[in-house]
């Protein structure tokens, strides 16, 4: 099956599934139509009884630079109507209200991220350059993380958006707790080598080696009974779910919608009247409650 926004292949007689964003030009941003194109290749990779472990990488200069905040594919998928666009939703979201925002942010954002971390498969993310924001949420998702040397971690919605963190709260689970606060309030990186000393990062290798080292890292695993793996991936997820990460999960998100709404009616008078010509939403703008924050998010950027 050809998709638009990703690429799925099977490799080592089928034992091996490797999905590939590609969308190098938007840097991987994940707008709409390529969380749905995911879902489907992970699924179809847990169909495949042949396929024991999925490998999740990016084409071009990054991973992912997280939610599409404004291409034009991304915009298509929410018109016609100017209330149809996520980014109204979150700036003026009584528009649309705090429903719509909140179904599609369960649908899209959420539940699905949750599913392909249960996924009935092994699964690895091949990471590299830049990890922003809701690309966390794609990494955090797998079972196992293998990065690049040179890799950088970010989630900035809180100096970027105003926002709590992402939709799929798992940074103290991922981070530990201290580290989860200090790098959602500044905003700041985390280096991959701190990342693998917290043990976020499984393994890291030199950029020219990724490919080629995740592939023999997942042919290891591969190798093993898939009844073992299955249960060895289930028992420690269901150690952590029974340690509260499920129910954890569900009230942050339910804080995060919290968080949006406040925006949205903070913003209610302020929304932009279109969008730019660029399709980018200009938020930082709309955004004079928060003059400290609008500097930084200028600084930070990092989603198209
Ligand atoms: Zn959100």
């Amino acid at each position: 099956m050809t998709r638009k926004y990703l690429d799925y292949e099977t490799l080592e007689d089928g034992r091996i599934a490797r999905i590939t964003l590609n969308r190098p030009d938007a840097r991987n941003a994940q707008n709409r139509g390529l969380l749905v194109e995911l879902g489907e290749a992970f699924l179809e990779a847990e169909a495949d009884d042949e396929v024991r472990v999925v490998v999740l990488r990016g084409k071009g200069s990054m991973f992912s630079s997280g939610h599409d905040m404004g291409t034009k594919d991304s915009v298509a998928e929410y018109t016609p109507g100017p209330g149809q666009h996520p980014s109204y939703t979150m700036q003026g979201g009584t528009k649309v209200g705090a429903e719509r925002l909140m179904l599609q942010e369960w649908h899209y954002f959420y539940q699905n991220t949750l599913r392909w971390r249960n996924l009935r498969k092994v699964t690895i993310a091949q990471v590299h350059g830049e990890v922003y924001a809701a690309a966390l949420m794609l990494m955090w998702a797998c079972d196992l993380i293998i990065a690049a040397e040179g890799t950088r971690f970010a989630d900035v919605v809180g100096a970027r958006l105003g926002m709590c963190g992402l939709e799929y709260f798992a940074h103290p689970w991922e981070l530990g707790p201290r580290k989860a606060k200090e790098l959602l309030l500044t905003g700041d990186a985390l280096e991959v080598d701190e990342a693998h000393a917290l043990g976020m990062v499984t393994k890291v290798f030199p950029l020219d080696d990724l490919d080629e080292q995740t592939l023999e890292f997942a042919k290891r695993i591969a190798k093993l009974p898939s009844m073992t793996s299955l249960l060895i991936k289930e028992s420690v997820n269901q150690s952590v779910d029974n340690m509260g990460f499920y129910n954890a999960l569900q009230a942050c998100f339910t804080l995060h919608e919290l968080n949006h709404s406040h925006w949205a009616q903070v913003h209610d008078n302020r929304m932009p009247a279109a969008l730019p010509e660029d399709g980018v939403p200009n938020w930082r703008d709309a955004a004079p409650v928060v003059p400290a924050l609008k500097d930084k998010a200028r600084a930070a950027s990092p989603q198209s």
